[in-house]
C-alpha cells in the first residue's frame, strides 16, 4: 500500500466488543509502518485478535508534547503511521491533538478512519434529542470545581453529554442532583458493546438511588447523557410547595425540606424556612 507513505492515520477502535472494528481500519493497521499507541499492551490485544503483528510505539498523554517532533520528522521521512487510542475515537477524551495539530501546521496528510466512540454510541440509544448536543467529556475531579462547572451548564437546553469513571460516578450523580434538581431526566450508558451493557433512562434522584442501591452500577464505563433545560423540565417549573406539601404530609420539617432540596436543587435553608411558613398555623 504504497500510497499510504508520510501519512498519519487516525483509526477508531472498539469500545468493547473487539468485532466493531471496520474493514478500512483494519486494511490501514495492516499497511501502516507503525502504530502510534496510548498503551501498546492494551492495543496489541486488538492487533492480536485481528492477526496484525507491527511496530508500536506509545504515545500518552504524558509524552505526547515531547514525542510530537520526533514523530513528525518520521511523517517527514516518508513513515506512514496509524494513531490508535485504549478504546474509541483517538483525540476524543484521549491522545493524539498535539500531533495532529503539528501535522496539520505541517502540510503533513491527517487522515481520519471513523469507527466507534462511546459519545455517539451512548447518543444513539439514549432517547434524548441529538440535533444538537454539548459534549462536556469528563467532569473535573475536584468537587468545587465539579459543581461550578456543572453550575455553568444548568440553562442549557441541548443534550449534555459527560464521560464518568465508575469510581467517581456516585459524586458526579450526587453533584448533578444538587445543581440540575432531582427531577432533570438522564440516561446512564454502561458498558456500550459488552457483556452488561445497560442503558437507564429516568429523573436523576432516581438514577442516583438505583446507582447507590446497587453496586453493579458502579462498574466499568459508563457515558451520563443529562436532557436538556427545555427538554427534561426546567427546575424552576418545579411545583415546590406542591412537593414539600406532600413530603410534610410524612416527615418532619427538617427531613422534608432536605429531601425537597436534593430533588429540586434548591438550596436547604430556602427549602427549610418555606417548609416551616407551610406548617406555621
Ligand atoms: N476515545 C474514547 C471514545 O471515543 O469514546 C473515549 C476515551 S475516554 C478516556 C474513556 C471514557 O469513555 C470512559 O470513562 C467512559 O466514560 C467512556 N466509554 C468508553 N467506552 C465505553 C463503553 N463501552 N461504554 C460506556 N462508556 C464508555
Amino acid at each position: 500500500m504504497s500510497n499510504l507513505a508520510g501519512r498519519l492515520y487516525i483509526v477508531a477502535t472498539p469500545i468493547g466488543n473487539l468485532d466493531d472494528v471496520t474493514l478500512r481500519a483494519i486494511e490501514v493497521l495492516r499497511g501502516v509502518d507503525r502504530i502510534l499507541a496510548e498503551d501498546t499492551r492494551h492495543s496489541r490485544r486488538l492487533l492480536d485478535h485481528l492477526g496484525i503483528a507491527k511496530p508500536m510505539l506509545s504515545l500518552h498523554e504524558h509524552n505526547e508534547v515531547e514525542a510530537t517532533g520526533r514523530i513528525v520528522e518520521q511523517l517527514k521521512a516518508g513513515e506512514s503511521l496509524a494513531l490508535v487510542s485504549d478504546a474509541g475515537t483517538p483525540l476524543i477524551s484521549d491522545p493524539g491533538f498535539p500531533l495532529v495539530r503539528a501535522c496539520r501546521e505541517q502540510g503533513i496528510a491527517v487522515i481520519p478512519i471513523p469507527g466507534p466512540s462511546a459519545l455517539l454510541a451512548a447518543l444513539s440509544v439514549a432517547g434524548l434529542p441529538t440535533d444538537r448536543f454539548r459534549f462536556e467529556g469528563f467532569l473535573p475531579r475536584r468537587q468545587q470545581a465539579r459543581k461550578a462547572h456543572l453550575q455553568s451548564l444548568v440553562r442549557e437546553t441541548t443534550t449534555l453529554v459527560f464521560y464518568e469513571s465508575s469510581h467517581r460516578i456516585l459524586e458526579s450523580l450526587n453533584d448533578l442532583v444538587e445543581v440540575f434538581g432531582g427531577l432533570r431526566v438522564a440516561v446512564l450508558a454502561r458498558e456500550l458493546t459488552k457483556l452488561h451493557e445497560t442503558v437507564r433512562s429516568a429523573p436523576l434522584a432516581e438514577l442516583l438511588q438505583w446507582v447507590e442501591a446497587d453496586d453493579n452500577q458502579r462498574k466499568g464505563e459508563i457515558v451520563v447523557l443529562v436532557a436538556g433545560a427545555e427538554a427534561g423540565g426546567d427546575r424552576l417549573s418545579v411545583d415546590v410547595d406542591g412537593l414539600l406539601g406532600v413530603l410534610l404530609e410524612e416527615l418532619p420539617v427538617k427531613q422534608a425540606a432536605g429531601l425537597a432540596a436534593r430533588i429540586t436543587g434548591e438550596k436547604k435553608n430556602l427549602m427549610y424556612r418555606r417548609a416551616l411558613e407551610m406548617t406555621k398555623d
